[in-house]
């Protein structure tokens, strides 16, 4: 298999293969590709690798051990810095505004199936702007282990950075539940910001 024909796509069907994979008409396999001899793996939007759990974990732990608590706001801002600058970059200008959520499901169906932990009790209340999600078996939990704090800060950051792009504002979140810290399953919540506060992180 070959990604030649995913690179060479242009953006428009690029949003609009990720709008058929929000909509259940493609399949995981649809949206990933190996390319054996160069050994490279893709997503439609970057380049990928497989991390082992706990090798992520390992060099998180690290961050937290050198720089303290200060290490979640740089894990949070880092994943929203890389979603804004990296994939949303790549098509934002090619996705119509009643078109931004559906690219959302999108991502959100991708890295859910990449591995990133089974989502479940989605709830999206549009005319508040708040969205809530709950993770059964989030890798950043599996990885780190037990915990006092929550740990899952790429999928905040991440999902935080397309809620922005989607609904056009400021937004912050929360994970208010996490498997790391003894709860049953992750549970975040991302909601607008408001005047004054400084969004992106708990
Ligand atoms: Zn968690």
């Amino acid at each position: 298999m070959s990604y030649t024909v995913q690179t060479l796509m242009n953006q428009g069907d690029l949003v609009k293969k990720l709008i058929e994979y929000a909509e259940g008409r493609l399949k995981l396999s649809d949206m990933i590709s190996v390319d054996a001899e160069r050994c490279e793996f893709r997503h439609p939007l970057q380049r990928m690798v497989a991390l082992p759990a706990k090798a992520l974990a390992s060099v998180l732990r690290e961050l937290e051990s050198v720089i303290g608590p200060a290490y979640i706001s740089v894990i949070i801002e880092g994943a929203k810095r890389y979603t804004r600058e990296v994939e949303l970059k790549q098509i934002g200008d090619y996705v119509s505004p009643e078109n931004r959520m559906k690219v959302v499901s999108a991502m959100f169906r991708l890295y859910r199936e990449l591995g990133w932990g089974k989502v479940f009790d989605v709830e999206f209340d549009e005319g508040k702007g708040v969205l809530r999600f709950r993770v059964e078996n989030s890798v950043e939990a599996d990885g780190w282990g037990s915990s006092e704090h929550p740990v899952c800060h790429i999928i905040l950051g991440y999902n935080i950075a397309l809620m922005e792009w989607a609904l056009g504002k400021p937004m912050i979140g929360e994970e208010v539940r996490c498997k790391a810290k003894g709860d049953p399953y992750c549970e975040f919540v991302i909601r607008a910001a408001e005047s004054g506060e400084d969004g992106g992180f708990s």
